[in-house]
C-alpha cells in the first residue's frame, strides 16, 4: 500500500515536471506576473515586482549582488514591506545618495524570493541591470581586454586613447610581467563637469575615478587636454592590473609599489616631480621607504615627492634586479605576504635595507634637469576658473574617489 502510494506520488511528480519543466510557478499558484528594474543614473536603481497566488503572499525579499572583483560574493537581501494579499505590486528603490554610488557601466544581478500563506516559496532566476550613464550616447571601441566608451569627439580621439592604453599595458608587461586578467572599461567624459555629473557627491578637484574593484575607470578628458588624459589613463589602468593580479584577503600592497608602478607605466617622470625629488635630495629630506608604504600625505609638496620617490624605487628595482623579480614580488604579495616578508623572500632584504640601497642609487644617478618655474601650483591655491589646469597638474586627482562606500 505504502509502495503504491509512493509510486503514484512519483508519477504525479514526474507528470507535473514534464508539464512545466522550467516554470517557476509553485503548486499553490504562486506566480510572478512581472519583474523589472529601472536605472536613474547616478542616484537610483528601482526594482518592481507583481505577483499573485491563490492565497495571501506573505513574504517578499529582493536579493542583489553587485558585479565586482571580490574574495567572496556578497549578496544583499531586502525585506519588502507590504500588506499581505493574493495579488501584490511592490517596489524598492536603492537610493545611492544614502549609500554611495556605483560607477557607470557597473552591473547588478537581482532576484526575488517570495512565500505565500500555504508555505509555498519561489525564487526567480537572476536578472542583470546595467547601471549606465544614459545622459550621453556612448560609442565604444574594444581592443583586447580594454573597452573605451566616449561620446564627444571623433573616432580618432578614442583611437589615440586606446593606442596609449595598449602601449601602457605593453610597457607594464615588459617591465613587470603584470597583465590584465579581466576586461576593463574606460568611460571618457568630455570634460570634468560631465564627469562630476556621474558622481553622487563629486569633489571639485575630481578629474577621474578608478573603480579598481569594478574594473572601471571614469575620467574627464577634453580634446585639448589629451596628453594629460593619456598619462592618467596609463596610470589608472596600471592600478586596475595590479589590483587584479595581487588581490588577496590578507594584505594590500605598500603604497610606493602600487603608485610607483603606475607612475612608471606613465613613462618618463615629469619635470615637476623631478624638481621636488632633486630638492629633497639636495636638502637631505627624502621620505623613508617605510613611510612611503602607508598612504601618501595630502600636502602637495609631500605628495609630489612621494610619487617621485615611488617612481625611482620601481626604476631602481627593475633596472638593478630585473623584470622577473618584480613579477615575483607581485605574486608574493598576492599570497598575502607582509611588506618586509615579501622583500626578504624575493630580494633578500627588508624595507630599511631597500631604503639604504635606493638612496645610494637615487642620489648618485642623474635626474633630468630642473627647469626654473616648472614647480606646479599647489593644490587648492588657485581660483576655480583654473580647475582644469589644476587637475592637469595635480599628481593625483584620480585617487580621491577610489573607495566608494559599498552598501
Ligand atoms: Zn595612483
Amino acid at each position: 500500500m505504502i509502495k503504491k502510494a509512493t509510486i503514484l506520488a512519483l508519477v504525479i511528480y514526474l507528470f507535473l515536471s514534464i508539464l512545466s519543466p522550467i516554470s517557476i510557478q509553485a503548486q499553490s499558484g504562486l506566480t510572478i506576473l512581472d519583474s523589472s528594474a529601472h536605472a536613474e543614473f547616478p542616484s537610483r536603481l528601482s526594482f518592481n515586482l507583481a505577483a499573485q497566488s491563490d492565497v495571501n503572499i506573505t513574504d517578499i525579499r529582493l536579493c542583489y549582488t553587485v558585479d565586482r572583483i571580490s574574495h567572496t560574493q556578497i549578496t544583499s537581501e531586502v525585506y519588502i514591506e507590504f500588506v499581505p494579499a493574493a495579488t501584490v505590486n511592490v517596489s524598492w528603490t536603492w537610493d545611492m545618495r544614502k549609500t554611495g554610488g556605483l560607477p557607470p557601466g557597473s552591473g547588478v544581478d537581482y532576484w526575488w524570493v517570495l512565500e505565500d500563506a500555504s508555505g509555498d516559496k519561489i525564487k526567480t532566476a537572476p536578472s542583470r541591470i546595467q547601471f549606465n550613464d544614459n545622459r550621453y550616447s556612448w560609442r565604444n571601441l574594444t581592443e583586447g581586454k580594454v573597452t573605451i566608451y566616449w561620446y564627444k569627439d571623433n573616432d580618432s580621439f578614442a583611437r589615440e586613447i586606446m593606442l596609449s592604453a595598449q602601449q601602457a599595458l605593453t610597457r607594464l608587461a615588459e617591465g613587470t610581467g603584470a597583465e590584465l586578467e579581466k576586461p576593463v572599461k574606460l568611460y571618457i567624459y568630455a570634460n570634468t563637469q560631465d564627469l562630476r555629473g556621474s558622481m553622487i557627491y563629486p569633489q571639485e578637484w575630481t578629474g577621474g575615478v578608478a573603480f579598481t574593484r569594478y574594473g572601471i575607470i571614469a575620467i574627464g578628458i577634453a580634446s585639448d587636454n589629451l596628453s594629460w588624459g593619456k598619462r592618467a589613463v596609463a596610470h589608472e589602468l596600471t592600478h586596475l592590473v595590479i589590483h587584479q593580479m595581487t588581490l588577496n584577503p590578507y594584505n594590500d600592497l605598500p603604497t610606493w609599489l602600487n603608485e610607483g608602478l603606475a607612475m612608471h607605466t606613465e613613462g618618463m617622470l615629469e619635470l615637476e616631480f623631478t624638481a621636488y625629488l632633486n630638492k629633497a635630495i639636495a636638502e637631505n629630506n627624502l621620505i623613508s621607504v617605510r613611510s612611503l608604504s602607508s598612504p601618501f600625505s595630502a600636502y602637495a609638496e609631500q605628495s609630489y615627492l612621494s610619487y617621485a620617490q615611488s617612481y625611482t624605487l620601481i626604476d631602481f628595482l627593475i633596472s638593478k634586479y630585473g623584470r622577473a623579480k618584480m613579477l615575483e614580488l607581485l605574486l608574493t604579495f598576492k599570497q598575502g605576504s607582509s611588506y618586509d616578508g615579501a622583500l626578504e623572500e624575493v630580494y633578500g632584504f627588508d624595507m630599511d635595507t631597500l631604503d639604504n640601497l635606493w638612496q645610494d642609487y637615487v642620489t648618485t644617478s642623474v635626474q633630468p634637469t630642473e627647469e626654473k618655474g616648472m614647480l606646479p601650483a599647489l593644490i587648492g591655491k588657485s581660483p576655480t576658473p583654473s580647475t582644469s589646469l589644476l587637475l592637469a597638474k595635480t599628481p593625483h586627482p584620480l585617487h580621491f574617489g577610489v573607495c566608494l562606500p559599498i552598501p
